[in-house]
């Protein structure tokens, strides 16, 4: 199968819909995946009501919210369980209930740490698919104000991450009161010349598109920017993980208040079945998919000895939730939703 057998409204709006060029090209290996991901986005979901897309919650002392920034339909094979042998995948999708090509939530975080409010990424802005860069209406739904923000804790610079720090018609920066932390190592990966794509399997359109954008955003973002390492106090009660793999310096992040702690791995898992049963399935935009397994597998390890609540970027929202080992592997124990 190839694009070619996609009606040319079909192919636009894939591509529209994933804003990545070049990626239909990429599906096509996968005939049914490719097809189904169409038909979602021939026939997106209506939008639901920005009230219904937080969840506030509390670590410790601290008020926090789940903020969804949208989704995208997203073909397991060949994006998320890049190496996964078909009948494997299908074995464990059936067990799980799971279909082959998922909602994937864009989930961000939001803390208010002794009055600051703190996010954790930006979500994807206008740069991206149209059924992602909700989070504005979202936050203001929440009782949040863009001018209210005053630190945003960059995991990595991925476009649905940092695509929301500015505003895709202005080129204005969205939140003007706000300092970003980043890792150093990051920023300094995405603005080389030519930064090191050869681990990532995505379509060789799409990496360059990604690069244009990431780099439009971080030299528009930069002059805010403080560059950041791994274990630097920053803002009490966070903790600055290193966490590379999914990108060189991906963070992941501990956040403490009173005796609660909450670890957001962001990225370094992407789907709450898959990446637990399978810790070395790796998802096609790793630039280390090795690395990220490692990385994904210390992270399972500390949040199971610790019995901490963990949240992810990408599971199935809200992304709250455990990390139980048990004899073949890892399981994810969902959160229950409580009314305080
Ligand atoms: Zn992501």
């Amino acid at each position: 199968m190839n694009t070619t057998h996609l009606s040319p409204l079909h192919r636009r709006e894939l591509l529209r819909l994933l804003g990545l060029g070049g990626l239909a090209a990429f599906l096509g290996r996968n005939a049914s995946a490719a097809e189904q991901a169409v038909a979602a986005a021939a026939a997106p979901a209506e939008a639901p009501n920005p009230a219904a897309c937080y969840r506030r919650f509390h670590i410790g002392d601290a008020t926090a919210y789940v903020l969804n920034d949208g989704y995208m339909p997203m073909p397991i094979q060949p994006m998320l369980a890049t190496e996964a042998p078909a009948e494997e995948l299908a074995k464990v999708l059936a067990a799980h209930f799971q279909k082959p090509v998922a909602e994937m939530p864009f989930n961000v975080l939001l803390v208010n740490l002794r009055g600051e409010w703190v996010l954790f990424d930006a979500g994807a802005g206008g740069f991206s698919a149209p059924t992602i860069g909700r989070l504005l209406p979202v936050m203001v739904a929440a009782g949040v104000q863009p001018e209210q923000i005053t630190g945003i804790f960059i995991s990595h610079a991925h476009s649905d991450h940092i695509g929301g720090l500015v505003d895709a018609k202005t080129k204005e920066l969205v939140f003007p009161h706000a300092k970003y932390f980043m890792h150093q190592r990051e920023f300094d990966y995405w603005t080389a010349p030519s930064p090191d794509v050869s681990g990532l399997r995505l379509p060789k359109e799409f990496i360059s598109g990604m690069l244009e954008m990431v780099q439009t955003v971080l030299n528009k973002a930069k002059p805010k920017i403080q560059m950041i390492a791994p274990g630097d106090r920053v803002l009490e009660g966070i903790e600055l993980i290193d966490a590379p793999g999914h990108t060189p310096g991906h963070f992941a992040f501990a956040i403490t208040s009173g005796n609660e702690q909450l670890l957001h791995i962001v990225d370094a898992a992407h789907h709450e079945v898959l990446m637990f049963e399978h810790l070395d399935w790796t998802m096609a935009g790793d630039s280390t998919p090795a690395l990220a397994s490692v990385t994904r597998k210390k992270l399972f390890d500390r949040a199971a000895a610790d019995r901490s609540r963990i949240f992810a970027a990408h599971f199935a929202y809200p992304a709250l939730g455990y990390v139980r080992k048990n004899d073949t592997g890892y399981e994810f124990v969902h959160d229950r939703w409580t009314w305080t």
